[in-house]
């Protein structure tokens, strides 16, 4: 097992935002996007919209009320979205056949905070089955997901034993309602957590930290969540074992390099229509998320330019075929401007003066930190919300720069999250659980961890058939040659 040390990382997670910061991040991104995807709408009599799924009485084919959705009778359309979904979800699928002998979480208890959508809606019927033994899953909502969610996918795993509370649109308070539902429950205790963002674990902390007693462990999904889980440990207050998914090899290396090469140029097109050959673009960061954006802008024909703060990452981006640049020196020609550094006001109000008329400026990174968009809230611009995430902000000239989804995650609000993606996630989340639900006694202390690289290698491994793909074996010889055992671990912990 793999203990990551707190001293040497807390520089790097004092850079992301607190509690209250992501909270109304989400919630405004959730409240922003509630027209787009209006498709969804179709399936859903809008006079239901009124009515607070608090207050209404609903029970499901079992007979069960312990749930709150927009509508259960829409179950059936849900059901149908998480089929697509599955279809490029074989790995957890996979998972579910190998583990059905085994029952490797029999007995678990989960409570889990999660996005709803068609995709976590799978690893959810997945906790909430009998696939890998579970007796209960209790999803819950967090609004970040809304963008991408449909509310009727809320209400098919409500049929598969998952207890969900959740829905478009839900209130500050909504939320930590629904997250009470699922802590607070008659004659049932979690014994496992499955958090992303840390809003779950902390509200058992703050409200019910009897809980701590049974449970064995914590998933957390997220940077934030992470961020909070090591501000606890260091504080001494972490009380049971919890595992960082988020810095998993699986996660960082496909969801931000492999995700964001595809939905920065599905978000661009979506809200701009923009045509890539020929264009100027500048990339801030090039990191994993700025090397994806990067690829994808490169392969449509645009002209890349990159900023770095950091000379490895500078270096590369030159060895790619990249101009490492100033973001000064190339604003005034520039036709789209995106962030990926992770950092704050990249953008400057200086640089958004400089900008060309039709400039398009778009955040692939943190949070909605990375563009100084209330220095473009003066009463000398104007605002005109051309379309829905799109906004021109004119200068008296009558220059217009082009603001998506005002200045927060571009792919989050006007894009959607490739399913294969999110398959590698909910693998490697489901076998994290399992790890630190049968883990011996002792091998996990009240502390962060790493998911073993022996199960990153499994969760990649169980994607590989989706593409035909054949591992080949380590002789004896050649694994005695390398020190490796032929089964791996095949990279340091490092790696
Ligand atoms: P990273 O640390 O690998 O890359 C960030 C890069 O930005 C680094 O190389 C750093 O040197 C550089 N940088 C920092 N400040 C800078 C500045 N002022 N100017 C120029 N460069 C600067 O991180 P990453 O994995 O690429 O993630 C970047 C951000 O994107 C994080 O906030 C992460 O949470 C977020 N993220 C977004 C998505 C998404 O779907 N949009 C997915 C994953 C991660």
């Amino acid at each position: 097992s793999q203990q990551i040390q707190f001293a040497d990382d807390m520089q790097e997670f004092t850079k992301f935002p607190t509690k209250t910061g992501r909270r109304s991040l989400s919630r405004s991104i959730s409240q922003s996007s509630t027209d787009s995807y209006s498709s969804a709408a179709s399936y859903t009599d809008s006079s239901d919209d009124e009515v607070s799924p608090r207050e209404k009485q609903q029970t499901n084919s079992k007979g069960s009320s312990n749930f709150c959705v927009k509508n259960i009778k829409q179950a059936e359309f849900g059901r149908r979205e998480i089929e697509i979904a599955e279809q490029d979800m074989s790995a957890l699928i996979s998972l579910r056949k190998r583990a059905q002998g085994e029952k490797p979480l029999a007995g678990a208890k989960i409570v889990g905070c999660t996005h709803i959508t068609a995709q976590t809606a799978v690893s959810g019927c997945l906790f909430g089955g009998p696939g890998l033994g579970h007796q209960l899953f209790h999803g819950e909502e967090s609004s970040l997901s809304l963008q991408n969610g449909r509310r009727h996918v809320q209400a098919a795993p409500v049929l598969a034993g998952v207890a969900v509370f959740a829905w478009k649109g839900e209130s500050e308070d909504d939320f930590w309602w629904c997250i009470d539902r699922c802590v607070n429950v008659d004659g049932w205790q979690a014994n496992m957590i499955l958090d992303d963002g840390g809003d779950l674990t902390h509200w058992v902390y703050k409200k019910y930290p009897s809980v701590f007693k049974k449970i064995r462990g914590i998933v957390e999904e997220s940077v934030t969540g992470v961020h909070r889980l090591y501000q606890l440990s260091k504080a001494g207050k972490l009380c049971v074992p919890a595992m960082n998914v988020n810095d998993s090899v699986t996660k960082q290396k496909f969801d931000n390099l492999y995700c964001c090469r595809e939905s920065i140029l599905d978000g661009l097109k979506r809200t701009t229509d923009v045509m890539f050959g020929g264009k100027q673009v500048v990339v801030c960061g090039y990191g994993e998320v700025g090397k994806g954006c990067c690829a994808a802008l490169k392969a449509l024909g645009a002209i890349v330019y990159v900023t770095e703060i950091d000379p490895i990452c500078a270096l590369q981006a030159c060895m790619d075929g990249f101009r490492v640049v100033k973001l000064s020196e190339v604003i005034r020609q520039v036709d789209v401007v995106i962030t990926c550094t992770g950092n704050k006001n990249v953008v400057t109000r200086e640089h958004l003066d400089r900008m060309k008329n039709s400039c398009i400026v778009c955040n692939m990174g943190h949070s909605n930190t990375e563009i100084d968009v209330t220095s473009l809230r003066m009463p000398e611009l104007t605002w005109e919300r051309v379309r829905s995430q799109v906004d021109h902000v004119i200068w008296p000239d009558g220059k217009r720069v082009v603001l998506l989804a005002e200045g927060r995650l571009l792919n989050l609000s006007c894009s959607t999250v490739p399913t294969f993606v999110l398959s590698i996630t909910a693998t490697t989340q489901a076998l994290a659980l399992i790890e630190l639900y049968n883990a011996p006694e002792g091998r996990y202390k009240q502390d962060v961890y790493l998911l073993p690289k022996k199960m990153d290698e499994y969760v990649a491994s169980l994607h590989l058939p989706s593409f035909d793909a054949h591992l080949t074996e380590l002789t004896d010889d050649q694994a005695k040659y390398l020190g490796l055992n032929k089964n791996g671990p095949f990279k340091p912990n490092y790696y």
